[in-house]
């Protein structure tokens, strides 16, 4: 488990040490703020999960998780502390920061899946490094693994996106063609909204897991690496039909 890009969010600069107690009035404090006194405390490296108190769930309550996001942003707000020592300016600018992050990321169900895996150590294809330094040195765009499923419709449907900018470029008309097209994409966008559907099973059965190993998880559990494995998959098939469709649209539009 790494919390890397947790760090990363809080700025360059040295972290205080990680404490349990205010700097105050020395009572045990929360991760931003002090129950007792109500003083910003200085940003401990936490992952955006801890950050909001929550154990690594994925199907959120995304309505008590904006109420929250209020209530700190309210509590954390640099303008109340004005007065106070500017070290104290100083936490509440960067807790307010992290905030943000954390409450754009666990917000979107996207990103909150991606943020899981990249907590858990998964890498998505198209953030790998191996397909980066490939696509660098062969100076072309990064390419992505067609999923086997797919591999058919796409080979035909990249024929027809050729072929439509052929005409785009002669000025020719082919409506059977755009035709087919399409319903290609209206396929695909089934498929897409058939992976989110997916996505939630593999939602559920990650909680349902960690309910059982919280705080850490067994570590090199087999299940937590299959259901991850899993989400993967269906992010990586999510994002290259995301690609797709973009390129379908493009091809449409012009
Ligand atoms: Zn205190």
């Amino acid at each position: 488990m790494t919390t890397k890009s947790a760090l990363t969010v809080i700025g360059a600069k040295p972290l205080p040490q990680e404490t349990h107690s205010c700097w105050s009035c020395g009572s045990m404090r929360a991760a931003h703020f002090c129950e007792a006194c109500g003083k910003v405390q200085p940003p401990q490296p936490v992952d955006y999960f801890t950050f909001f108190g929550l154990p690594p769930r994925l199907d959120l309550d995304v309505t008590q998780l904006e109420k929250d996001f209020y209530d700190l942003s309210r509590r954390l707000h640099p303008d109340l502390s004005a007065r106070a020592g500017s070290d104290e300016q100083e936490w509440s600018l960067e807790q307010s920061s992290m905030l943000n992050d954390a409450y754009r990321t666990l917000r979107d169900p996207i990103r909150r899946t991606e943020y899981l895996l990249h907590l858990e150590g998964r890498v998505l294809e198209e953030q790998s490094k191996i397909a980066t330094e490939q696509a660098r040195a062969t100076g072309e765009l990064k390419k992505q693994i067609v999923p086997p499923d797919l591999l058919e419709e796409v080979f035909e449907l990249n024929m027809q996106l050729e072929e439509l900018r052929r005409n785009q470029k002669m000025q020719e008309d082919d409506p059977a063609l755009i035709s087919e097209i399409k319903k290609h994409k209206t396929a695909l966008e089934a498929r897409h909204e058939a992976l989110l559907q997916e996505l939630h099973t593999h939602w559920k059965a990650w909680d349902k897991l960690i309910a059982h190993t919280q705080p850490e998880g067994a570590p090199g559990s087999e299940e937590r690496a299959q259901i991850t494995g899993k989400m993967l998959d269906v992010l990586n098939r999510r994002n290259y039909i995301r690609n797709l469709l973009r390129d379908v649209n493009a091809a449409l539009e012009s």
